[in-house]
């Protein structure tokens, strides 16, 4: 069943109505000073169509991780600010996103006007999935708009708990965005790229065991690799290895091979004696003893972009090294060059990534950016996201 979206609503008319929206303005502030503020421009262009369209919209986040604790260092309050800025009217601000004073905030609210709720996560039902917070949430509103893909993996009251409660619930237009990038992944043109990378094997299997089949190549870098590598009997020296993994590894791999797909590790490595900036290093097929791997070495980084070159479908996530250290940043360059000069639809996730190659001023040069970090690999692995599977009842 297609995802109701926000042209469903406005189509359905929303002027007059009570709408609230979940984005996700999860963005850093440190000491009541808000940095970057990608996310907050990111849930615009959503709330913008509804309010010209006239809807009393009332946007609700979470920001980062109070536990159901009600802490002034991490109020949204400020995000408000920064959005009646950038959207060049006013913005009203509510101390909390459930209660009377919540509910007659959104009772004041003309047509056109916005509200921004307090962090949701001051409660501990909204993590919990609380129904009876779910109510109070959703008891001002008409409608709900859900466009915080980040935190569509998880069924939060806010994310899920909310729908059953209110008249008509779809996806915002960055969640639709979203939804549409990745399922050219899902549903891929072939040949499939998948570059995977980053810290650890175990906090990707997933997403790897699945790639692993639906993948016509898999090409592994970052400290993952060494795992691989240690599944094939080589020499690892001193590389971040975790051995109760390597058996998952192994059976990925061989997995794999008998559905017919490829699995490439690295044949050449960048090692170091330490993690560090100015740190002697050397390029080897063979890892020595007290030496670890920092990157792939630079003929496995042509490799894997020649790969992106004649794939149609990329797919990547997790950088090939410890790209913060410029020395030890070449892989990732070299595959994030061939993944932006590939002719391929190429979907680009993980914060990390992400930040990798923007830095090397390639963003405009990728299809789709996913910022959905976790929620973006369990799409792709073709799992159901909570806060989607709600707006399909
Ligand atoms: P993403 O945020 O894109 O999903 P991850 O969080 O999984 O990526 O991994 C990124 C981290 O992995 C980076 O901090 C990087 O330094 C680290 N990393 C990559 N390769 C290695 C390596 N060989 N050894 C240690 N850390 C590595
Ligand atoms: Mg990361």
């Amino acid at each position: 069943m297609p995802t109701p979206g926000l042209d469903d609503l406005i189509a359905a008319g929303v002027r007059g109505k009570r709408v609230f929206v979940r984005s996700d303005l999860n963005v850093p502030i440190d000491e009541g000073i808000l940095g970057d503020d990608t996310r907050i421009r990111a849930s615009l262009p959503t709330l913008q169509r509804l309010l010209t369209a006239g809807a009393r919209v009332a946007v609700g986040s979470h920001l980062g991780r109070p536990k159901g604790v009600r802490k002034p260092e991490q109020s949204l309050r400020p995000v408000a600010q920064r959005m009646a800025e950038l959207l060049g009217r006013g913005v009203s601000f509510s101390e909390d996103c459930v209660g009377d004073a919540t509910r007659a905030a959104v009772e004041g609210l003309g047509d056109g006007e916005l509200l921004l709720l307090e962090n949701l996560r001051f409660h501990a039902g909204e993590e919990t999935n609380d129904d009876a917070f779910a109510r109070a949430l959703a008891a001002p509103f008409d409608a709900y708009v859900n466009d915080a893909f980040g935190t569509a993996h998880r069924a939060h009251a806010s994310t899920a708990g909310v729908v059953p409660h209110v008249d008509q619930a779809v996806a915002g237009a960055l969640l639709q965005a979203e939804l549409e990038h990745l399922r050219v992944v899902r549903e891929p043109a072939r040949p499939l790229l998948a570059i995977v990378g980053g810290s650890k094997v175990s906090s990707k299997l997933g997403v790897l065991e699945a790639l692993a089949i639906e993948a016509d190549v898999v090409a592994i870098g970052g400290a993952m690799a060494y795992t691989f590598l240690a599944a094939a009997g080589e020499p690892t020296g001193a590389s971040l290895v975790e051995p109760e993994l390597i058996e998952a590894a192994r059976a990925l791999k061989a997995n794999a091979e008998q559905h017919g797909r490829r699995v490439l590790v690295p044949t050449d490595h960048v090692v170091s004696q330490k993690v560090e900036a100015g740190a002697p290093t050397r390029v080897v097929e063979e890892i020595p003893d007290g030496w670890l791997g920092v990157d792939i070495g630079p003929t496995t980084a042509k490799r894997y972009a020649e790969e992106a070159a004649s794939a149609r479908t990329v797919f990547w996530n997790g950088p090939m090294g410890v790209f913060e250290i410029d020395a030890f940043a070449g892989g990732t360059r070299t595959v994030a060059e061939g993944v932006a000069a590939s002719t391929a639809t190429t979907v680009v996730g993980g914060g990390d990534s992400l930040a990798a190659v923007q830095s090397m001023g390639l963003g405009d040069r990728i299809t789709h950016l996913s910022t959905g970090g976790g929620a973006s690999l369990e799409y792709v692995q073709g799992l159901t996201l909570p806060g989607v599977a709600a707006l399909e009842r």
